[in-house]
């Protein structure tokens, strides 16, 4: 059964940092609906799909009153008529009209209107054929991606405040998801217990973690130990650490600017090795910047069994990257972000790229959300290994978190993934 599309609207509404955002909403025939708001990051890979904004004045020029007009006149003629459940026809067509050659008036209607067209898609898809958003993906999943979850927030989502930009944990002992939040949740309150003990706590960073009142890297990992191991853990054994490095934030010509001094790419990615050495990582994300193939190569070849190397920045999303770089050995696993390639069939080809040369799969939210919980459902129809979306407070964090504990108990109460599939670097 087809079910056509019959009517498109496009709104701005906010994100989490108080930024317009684009959220679109299909009807179809059935009066099936489905709503997809566009996250936004902050920390960007310059081949990331471009988000349109207004430009201008008026809220730093990031309004998007011009992406919500196309959404109106162009996106809503081409869609309407199409079939909601055929997603890889919608997103063709999203795709072509991001293009300037394709694109009605040469205008591409921005990454930002085709992502939450795409995923209002998703989810009057799932209207339609009366299942939730997961099942349209995979009736059947088999386990639920792993949390990693951000406990300090730095980088470009606490004003520079250390170089680093995420330093997350993820629980290794929980066997299910409820556990694996009761670990965190510790871990989190402790961590606040030792921050505070150094003098006054200054809030949190825009994904919800701690603000991180350290002196630097190695000071941020010595107070999440010390807060894992005052929840009761162990570190490395029932809670491992994650980092996302987002070095393209602190890359330039000459090297990488961290902590007053300029580093070179081998000097730098030995530093990192130190540091996994040391601390229990389990995943290091982005660990060189967007261009520098050579630094991620030696990030794969330099850390040992127990660290996957993670591309988010250096992928965006990108099949094409993606199978490249596995080639090259630059990742072990890769970073899933619907609105870096802009429609869900375009993250869904990198996930079977991903997986076609046997790298891992984490699937994440964006610095800049909203209460959509599109996600949640991804990371679980596509079978990731891993899910991200931030820290456990702030609301547009709990919103996504807390969907994954329904989802889970609407499967019956699935056990969680193992903590990374084997991945092609590690194994050569
Ligand atoms: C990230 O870099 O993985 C991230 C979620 O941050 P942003 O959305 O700012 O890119
Ligand atoms: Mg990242």
């Amino acid at each position: 059964m087809t079910d056509p599309i019959t009517a498109l609207r496009a709104r701005r509404v906010w994100d989490s940092r108080g930024v317009p955002t684009v959220e679109i909403e299909l009807t179809a025939a059935s009066g099936a609906r489905g709503r997809g708001i566009a996250p936004a990051g902050a920390s960007t890979g310059r081949r990331e799909a471009l988000e349109l904004r207004d430009g201008g004045d008026v809220l730093g020029g990031r309004d998007v009153s011009m992406a919500v007009r196309l959404a109106e006149e162009i996106v809503a003629p081409a869609l309407v008529g199409l079939d909601v459940r055929d997603q890889e026809a919608i997103d063709d067509i999203l795709a072509r009209l991001d293009s300037v050659d394709e694109s009605p008036r040469g205008r591409p209607v921005g990454g930002n209107t085709t992502t939450a067209a795409s995923l209002a898609a998703l989810h009057a898809a799932a209207a339609s054929r009366g299942v939730p958003a997961w099942a349209v993906l995979d009736p059947s999943p088999h386990a639920i991606p792993r949390p990693q979850i951000q406990i300090l927030g730095g980088g470009a989502h606490a004003a520079h405040r250390t170089a680093v930009q995420d330093f997350m944990v993820m629980p290794l002992s929980a066997v299910t998801i409820q556990d694996a939040f009761l670990h965190v949740a510790e871990v989190y309150r402790t961590v606040g217990e030792v921050l505070a003990g150094r003098g006054p706590r200054r809030g949190v960073a825009d994904e919800g973690g701690h603000w991180p009142e350290v002196s630097g890297t190695e000071d941020a990992l010595d107070v999440l130990i010390e807060g894992i191991e005052r929840a009761g853990l162990e570190p490395g054994v029932d809670m491992a650490i994650s980092l996302d490095i987002a070095a393209t934030q602190f890359a330039g010509p000459d090297g990488y600017h961290v902590q007053g001094r300029t580093l070179r790419t081998a000097e730098w990615i030995a530093e990192l090795h130190r540091l996994c050495e040391k601390y229990p990582i389990a995943t290091l994300e982005d660990p060189a910047g967007e261009d520098d193939l050579e630094g991620m190569q030696l990030a794969v070849a330099n850390t040992g069994e127990r660290t996957t190397v993670v591309g988010d920045d250096f992928l965006v999303t990108d099949a094409h990257r993606i199978a490249f770089s596995a080639g090259e050995q630059a990742v072990d696993a890769v970073l899933i972000k619907v609105n870096q390639v802009g429609t869900v069939t375009g993250a869904a080809r990198a996930v079977a790229a991903a997986r076609a040369h046997h790298l891992g799969v984490i699937v994440s939210a964006r610095s800049g959300e909203s209460e959509d919980v599109s996600v949640a459902h991804l990371a679980v129809g596509w079978g990731a290994d891993i899910v991200k979306v931030g820290s456990i407070t702030r609301g547009e964090r709990t919103a996504k978190w807390n969907e994954l504990i329904r989802i889970d108990d609407a499967l019956g109460g699935l056990g969680l993934a193992a903590t990374v599939r084997p991945i092609a670097g590690k194994q050569a």
